[in-house]
């Protein structure tokens, strides 16, 4: 307990210093109005929304109406919208026995088996009935398991609603997640079901009825700390909140948790034996999707060794910036607007190469 009280002293202290400092830098005007100019005002800490330069749907693309009987043919894409219209259910066959379903914008995917259906993510914006309901429209049988791609609510926050509905049908939801997912769920208290079977990490699998799914759960931290992939037996994948179908990643890497172990974890999916990849958001997503991924960063990675490392490694960066902008109001207003800058320098450098490819402004 004791222990515990000086810990939170502790964190009150240096918050107090911290608040201190700022309030000094504050208390000298001309370095307040230096740190406005590099900030330009503090509505330059919003990402403004900014024109499509290419439409989300590329124009070599095929794009087809959405079926629950027609198969997908490799390569084709679904026209369906982004942002649909709101609790509306999109659906698309991909296989024999598995289907793409995406509403308010987030993405499940369905295995049909023999006696049972299984489920890959639920979304906080999922409404069990309506969620039962458009599944009922290509299967019968009822939903008896559901696996997480990864921890984070939005995609998996109506897990709970889910599983109440289910209950009142008489059936017990299995739910099954890696151990790092349940630890995460666990650590942050989550307002997720907790799994009631956890698969170890690394590359696992398990069974549904007679059918065996991979659950990969390779690098300990990439977009989250618990990212899953999963591989049904007829060749689907689902991983959430990485690559984005046909489109740069820049916007779109989802505050990932560690740029190297996004890179990595993706690298483990495109080693994977599969035809079509749910993303989580957008479209259906194929091996060549990673692959342009893969070239666009690259291109961001030479552009950052090029134009933004040399400077770094001297420091001359730091003081060019300072002596252009000012310190900032404070160190964290600074080293925001750094990165920013670093990061429009790169964009603007790979932009001649990959101006043809989906992007906003
Ligand atoms: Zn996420």
């Amino acid at each position: 307990m004791l222990e515990v009280f000086r810990k939170a002293v502790l964190i009150l202290a240096g918050s107090l210093v911290a608040g201190l400092c700022s309030a000094s830098e504050l208390s000298d005007e001309s370095a307040a109005h230096r740190g406005v100019t590099l900030a330009g005002t503090q509505d330059m800490q919003h990402i403004e929304p900014a024109a499509l330069i290419n439409p989300w749907n590329a124009p070599e693309e095929e794009y087809v109406k959405p079926s629950i009987q027609q198969r997908l043919k490799p390569g084709q894409r679904v026209a369906v919208p982004d942002f649909g219209e709101p609790g509306k259910w999109y659906l698309q066959r991909l296989t024999d026995r598995t289907y793409w379903m995406i509403c308010n914008a987030f993405a499940s995917t369905v295995f049909v088996g023999d006696q049972g259906v299984l489920v890959i993510d639920a979304s906080s914006t999922v409404v069990p009935a309506d969620m039962l309901a458009a599944i009922n429209r290509f299967t019968h049988l009822p939903v008896r398991a559901l696996v997480y791609s990864h921890m984070h609510t939005d995609h998996n926050g109506g897990a709970i609603r889910l599983q109440r509905a289910l209950k009142g049908q008489g059936i017990d939801l299995r739910v099954i997640a890696s151990e790092s997912a349940a630890r995460e769920i666990t650590a942050h208290q989550d307002n997720i079901l907790p799994p009631t079977e956890i698969i170890p990490d690394g590359r696992s699998t398990f069974m549904f009825e007679n059918f065996e799914f991979v659950l990969g759960t390779p690098i300990v931290a990439a977009h989250s700390a618990a990212d899953s992939y999963v591989l049904t037996p007829d060749g689907v994948v689902m991983y959430v909140d990485f690559n984005y179908p046909a489109r740069v990643p820049l916007g779109y890497v989802s505050s990932s948790y560690n740029m190297t172990g996004w890179i990595d974890f993706m690298r483990h999916v495109l080693g994977e034996e599969w035809q079509y990849a749910n993303l989580g958001h957008a479209n259906i997503g194929y091996k060549r999707d990673i692959e342009q991924t893969f070239a666009y960063m690259e291109d961001l990675y030479d552009a950052f060794m090029t134009d933004i490392a040399p400077g770094w490694a001297t420091g001359s960066a730091i003081s060019d910036a300072v002596a252009q902008h000012g310190t900032g109001l404070t160190a964290g207003v600074f080293w925001g607007n750094y990165v920013d800058q670093s990061a429009e320098i790169m964009a603007k450098k790979v932009y001649p190469k990959w101006k043809h490819v989906a992007q906003s402004g």
